[in-house]
């Protein structure tokens, strides 16, 4: 069983290309952040990997293409390969080099080389994921060209998997030897039934998470196990709500500490430019009159009053800003220099 959810027009044409014995060597996997981008890598690392799966493609003169439902789950490649502790598996992220913290370095590349060069010791493909692929080339080339090489000669049984939230970051010679499997967010309605559907689930807490995670079932999954999430995430939008009405010095120097927190923690600084991000569409929808399809549905009243207060103009400018500021720290740009440009671009109030 693929543990991916709400992807069935990506889980098809690769259960296809698994029955078949024909799965590209590389694939770059795309979408907002929890859309379910690193369950699918594993699922496919799994599933080349699977001892069940396997014999089917032997066999598959006595299988149809619709008996195959990704791997087993069960057998003892999936089993190792979900609890993280598979020798063939290797995930490069963020991060994972201490001197470089905001993206992937030359030489974790080189270890995800060396890795991929040596056959197989515990299954029968090595796999490699590239958890913010994006950060390959950013203000550099050398990761990248390193990457390149691996991907116009690999090495047989060999899969590389590159996960991003910004495919326009990835260099073109990169994406043009992979295939592209593109994650959708989940149809609200869809992702409602998945959270209804788990035991001690009522239908209120599924209905809400569903319209907070805007198709991303990892978001709400995660809100599910650790209720401080949701705490956190109120938080977070009582301080942009704030924010966005405070004078300019103040939202300076919160745009200074998110600066000051961005080589600990990249991903957390993005997800903040994401809240914004949404807070402002929510005031956008209000503005013209698409009130029901707000996501931060209990702030509606805080969203109407800058929405009263805000130029739709400024608000449209504002959200191409939070964009390029996304853009901007992938491609390695002075963190601050682009969120002190972030917040000038807040819209002011109309008095
Ligand atoms: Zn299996």
């Amino acid at each position: 069983m693929w543990s991916t959810i709400g992807q069935d027009h990506l889980l098809k044409q690769l259960d296809a290309g698994l029955l078949a014995g024909r799965l590209a060597h590389a694939y770059l996997l795309s979408g907002p952040p929890h859309v379910g981008k690193m369950t699918l890598a594993l699922d496919l690392a799994a599933a080349v990997n699977c001892a069940v799966l396997g014999g089917k493609q032997v066999g598959s003169m006595f299988g149809e293409p619709d008996d195959a439902r990704g791997p087993c789950g069960n057998c003892d490649p999936c089993a190792r390969i979900r609890r993280g502790v598979f020798a063939d598996l290797k995930i490069v992220a963020v991060g994972g080099d201490p001197r470089v913290a905001t993206r992937i370095s030359i030489d974790q590349v080189r270890e995800a080389e060396s890795f991929l060069a040596v056959t197989p010791v515990e299954g029968s493909w090595k796999v490699v994921i590239f958890d913010g692929a994006e950060t390959l080339s950013a203000g550099q080339s050398e990761p990248a060209n390193a990457l390149l090489k691996t991907l116009e000669e690999p090495p047989p049984q060999v899969l590389v998997l590159l996960l991003t939230t910004n495919e326009d970051a990835i260099l073109p010679t990169i994406r043009s030897r992979c295939r592209h499997l593109s994650l959708r967010p989940m149809p609200g309605d869809a992702l409602y039934g998945c959270l209804a559907s788990r035991p001690g689930v009522g239908s209120d807490t599924a209905r809400r998470l569903a319209r907070l995670a805007r198709g991303c079932p990892g978001w709400a999954l995660r809100a599910l196990e650790d209720p401080g999430l949701l705490e956190a995430y109120r938080e977070q939008l009582a301080q942009i709500a704030s924010l966005s009405s405070s004078p300019l010095d103040v939202r300076f120097n919160y745009a200074n500490s998110l600066a000051g927190s961005f080589s600990g923690d990249r991903e957390a600084v993005r997800q903040e430019l994401y809240l914004w991000e949404r807070w402002w569409r929510d005031v956008l929808l209000i503005k013209e009159g698409l009130a029901e399809r707000v996501h931060n549905d209990d702030w509606r009243d805080e969203l109407a009053t800058q929405a009263n207060a805000s130029e739709t103009a400024d608000i449209v400018t504002f959200l191409e800003s939070v964009r390029e500021t996304l853009g901007a720290l992938d491609a390695n740009v002075n963190p601050r220099l682009a969120l002190e440009c972030m917040m000038l671009a807040v819209p002011a109030s109309v008095a």
